[in-house]
């Protein structure tokens, strides 16, 4: 009998140990609570520094920097009453901008395929598993002699960092893409498979024209073990997945080596933004680094775009610095005529500057890196859809997907004619 006992008892104990690391242990955020709040004065900026540096019950979009600052907060369900009281207490606004995330992230379920969805299936009404991404990719490159695949190196969990190439002619110049590099913004990969798509099969004399005139190189899913994550584990990570201490993850958009760890980045280990153990410590970054050393120069590399989201920004260098960047007045006329493609196509505002002007400082970032580094003179970040402050965060309706790419795809026919025009891309200056 009490042998009988202690097996049952060790049994229940092995199912509780191992229930603890199983998929149905994925992150939920019912009744967690997105607001705005309205800092007025440097106590509330305090006083919110504060409650973010003690508190993880609270998820921060952005710091509190200064007053006249809308700052947009995730409040955990059993912190409701807390935010409510410290929002009276010290007469600060606070707008509710979504009361129960979980339920966004629910209803998002029904509109992403499942894991074993084949290549055949791939559209953009939908969001995709990395699976299905890669089969995408794969079905592409075997039906086109134009299309080949790159490999640039492995994650931390040792998935592929795949890339894709487009290359119609000798000669051309170089647009690298760089999507996915932080988990939770879904419409990344799903903009750059669609360009990708688009550059491939349309018939459109203008996109034409960039896919004979381009060569294209398309890495869609850069932090592959994040994307994983954020359908198998937590809808909302953002960073890679490589553990340090009790915390994981590094914010790959902050370990570049570029003023890294400066403003706008953490060395803290559990930030949204933690910046590494030092520039280029994640192997999703590096891998990047080394294809551009390798390949920048000798492939005429002069474009570079990486797509986030959200907050419709088209932003270009720098991010650490007020410092204007050598060429700031072309990248701020190509950057209008971007934004104005996208308004014209489905009336979304999109706004253009520098990264320190339009979002935050920031610093160790793709895109300052590149251009500070290679001979690349145009570069952007875009932010995707949806608005600052909009209250679905990181999850973009499925419905949204297909005309964010179309204005997307515009934007990079305005930009890219734009640039030819103010003279680069000229054979004869490579
Ligand atoms: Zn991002």
């Amino acid at each position: 009998m009490l042998d009988k006992s202690i097996i049952l008892l060790s049994l229940c104990l092995i199912s509780a140990v191992m229930s603890c690391g199983q998929d149905e242990n994925k992150a939920r955020y019912d009744n967690y609570r997105l607001v705005r709040l309205t800092l007025k004065t440097t106590d509330h900026v305090d006083l919110l520094q504060e409650l973010e540096e003690e508190s993880d019950s609270y998820t921060f979009y952005g710091h509190a920097l200064r007053p006249d600052q809308n700052l947009t907060v995730l409040v955990a369900a059993h912190k409701i009453y807390e935010m409510q009281d410290i929002v009276e207490r010290n007469g600060m606004d606070c707008t509710v901008l979504q009361p129960n995330i979980q339920k966004l992230i629910d209803d998002e379920d029904s509109t992403v395929k499942s894991k074993n969805t084949p290549a055949s299936e791939f559209d953009w009404d939908h969001y995709f598993h990395l699976e299905t991404i890669f089969s995408w990719m794969d079905k592409q490159i075997a039906e086109n002699d134009f299309v080949e695949a790159l490999h640039l190196g492995s994650t931390y969990e040792g998935l592929p960092i795949r890339g894709l190439k487009i290359s119609k002619k000798s000669g051309n110049t170089g647009i690298f893409v760089e999507a996915g590099i932080h988990a939770r913004e879904w419409i990344s990969p799903a903009v750059a498979t669609y360009l990708i798509d688009q550059l491939i099969h349309s018939e459109d004399p203008e996109v034409v024209d960039l896919a004979e005139n381009f060569d294209w190189y398309f890495v869609p899913v850069l932090n592959a073990d994040g994307y994983k994550y954020t359908f198998e584990k937590d809808r909302l990570w953002r960073k890679n997945t490589k553990p340090y201490g009790r915390c994981k993850g590094v914010d790959l958009n902050r370990n570049f080596d570029i003023h890294w760890s400066g403003t706008g980045s953490s060395t803290k280990k559990c930030t949204y933004d933690f910046c590494g153990s030092k520039a280029f410590s994640e192997p999703e970054a590096l891998a990047v680094k080394l294809f551009l050393d390798e390949f920048a120069n000798k492939n005429k590399i002069q474009t570079y775009f990486s797509l986030h989201s959200f907050s419709q920004l088209y932003m270009f260098p720098f991010g650490f610095t007020t410092d204007r960047a050598r060429n700031y007045d072309d990248l701020k006329k190509i950057g209008e005529k971007a934004v104005e493609a996208i308004k014209n196509t489905h009336g979304k505002i999109y706004q253009t500057g520098s990264s320190i002007e339009t979002i935050y400082p920031n610093s160790g970032d793709s895109m300052d890196f590149v251009y500070s580094n290679y001979n690349i003179p145009i570069v952007y970040t875009i932010e995707l859809r949806g608005p600052p402050e909009t209250p679905t965060l990181f999850i973009l309706p499925a419905a949204e997907i297909k005309p964010t790419c179309e204005e997307i795809l515009n934007s990079f026919i305005a930009a890219l004619k734009e640039a030819r025009q103010l003279g680069y891309y000229k054979r004869d200056e490579l």
